[in-house]
């Protein structure tokens, strides 16, 4: 019998939602992990567990999955909640059509339509003389993941017995033997979660696909001295992302604003903005894709963020206080998927997330993962 039930290769989100899932099955798990602990794209997001905005079908009812397991074990891990739910600000009558039109769908439940008189008497900081009026979501979760992810490994390791082998790269991974940099680990089944590395384990799988990477620009501002009562964004989301984007009548606001903020779309520029306990502000983000978009961020970058926050918010951005850039995995020029699950061999899943949405999708992921790899076990 080999040791563990299930070898996890990578510590970051999904890769430990994978290991939440199995070890709530009741199976012996164990993660490895090429840092000394998770250092990529799962603790330089926002944290923000978005539903409102996921593309339509699929992804949107991951997420909402997804975000009753965050809502489920935040507690448990000692995670805090840094805020609920989204305020996505307009400024033209183009973004107001297209969050009715978004209200209109299933996905538009619990959501609603605030008058600018409404969004100032929730948000007295927020919004500049051309506030239309904000679509308010109720469904969305924000931790800050620099602290999360080491939370939530911590609880994995101490709750539910999870072992941690870090510092150790997986060079091969056949059950019930993957091959490693400290030596063999036995397991009988493995989920390969690697982020975006594409050449340790099982490159030509992944060359099929196509994948390339996405880098963004990611900022924090000092503390402003007021609340956010949620999480922000502005009309440029209302384009990027699909739940909203994919409606007929965004059509309309995409011509408009790639006419009157063309640098901002050339350099893939949305704002969200995320408050955190020590009341700092995580802004950004700005999105260069190729197989390996150099690391040197322009600083236009950072000044259309700024620019789309100072226009969203109707005041000068609080000083920068923090900067830095993260890299997830999208798929072909071309192509939409916003996640892949392949079966390289027997026993084995490779998952890697092709959108900025694992934070969101990871846990609805991973259930289905799991529960596929281990059909038909009666152990
Ligand atoms: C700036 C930024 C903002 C984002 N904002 C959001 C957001 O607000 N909401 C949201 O839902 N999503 C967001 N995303 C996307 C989300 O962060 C990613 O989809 C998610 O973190 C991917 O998780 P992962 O575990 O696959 O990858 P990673 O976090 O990159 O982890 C992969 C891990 O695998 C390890 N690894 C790889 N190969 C091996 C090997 N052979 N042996 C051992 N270890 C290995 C790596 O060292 C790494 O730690 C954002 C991403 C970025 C970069």
């Amino acid at each position: 019998m080999p040791k563990y039930d299930l070898a996890v290769v990578g510590g970051g989100i999904i890769g430990l939602a994978h290991a939440y899932v199995a070890a709530r099955a009741g199976k012996q798990v164990v993660v490895i992990e090429r840092n000394p602990r998770a250092d990529g794209a799962s603790i330089r997001n926002f944290g923000f567990i978005t539903v409102t905005g996921q593309e339509r079908g699929q992804s949107w009812q991951l997420a909402r999955r997804t975000r009753e397991v965050w809502a489920e074990i935040a507690p448990l891990a000692g995670i805090r909640v840094e805020h609920e739910g989204l305020y996505l600000t307009a400024r033209s009558p183009e973004s107001i059509a297209v969050i009715e039109a978004f209200l209109a769908t299933e996905m538009g439940e619990g959501c609603r339509l605030l008058s600018p008189a409404q969004c100032r008497a929730v948000m007295p900081h927020i919004g500049g003389p051309d506030l239309a009026g904000a679509l308010h979501s109720p469904h969305e979760i924000r931790v800050e993941s620099r602290h999360a992810i080491p939370l939530l490994t911590r609880w994995l390791a101490e709750a539910l017995g999870v072992t941690f082998i870090n510092e150790t790269v997986v060079f091969s991974a056949q059950p019930p033997r993957l091959a490693t940099s400290r030596g063999a680990v036995e397991a009988g089944a493995v989920v390969v979660c690697p982020g975006d590395d594409y050449a340790t384990l099982y490159p030509d799988v992944i060359a099929g696909h196509g994948l390339r990477r996405c880098r963004l620009s990611m900022l924090k501002l000092a503390d402003p001295g007021y609340r956010l009562p949620a999480a922000v964004m502005s009309d440029l989301s209302l384009i990027r992302y699909r739940g909203y984007g994919a409606l007929p009548q965004a059509r309309a606001l995409e011509a408009k604003l790639r006419a009157e903020q063309p640098r901002h779309f050339a350099g893939g520029v949305h704002l969200i903005v995320a408050q955190g306990a020590d009341g700092g502000l995580i802004v950004g983000d700005s999105h260069h894709y190729g197989d390996l978009p150099p690391p040197f961020a322009p600083a236009s970058a950072e000044e259309d963020i700024l620019d789309e926050f100072t226009r969203a918010f109707g005041h000068t951005p609080p000083p920068v206080i923090e900067r830095w850039t993260g890299v997830y995995s999208v798929p072909a020029e071309g192509e939409t998927r916003t996640f892949l699950i392949e079966t390289p061999e027997p026993y084995v899943r490779l998952v890697i997330v092709t959108s900025g949405t694992g934070a969101s999708t990871s846990f609805g992921i991973a259930e289905r993962v799991i529960a596929d790899l281990f059909a038909g076990d009666t152990a």
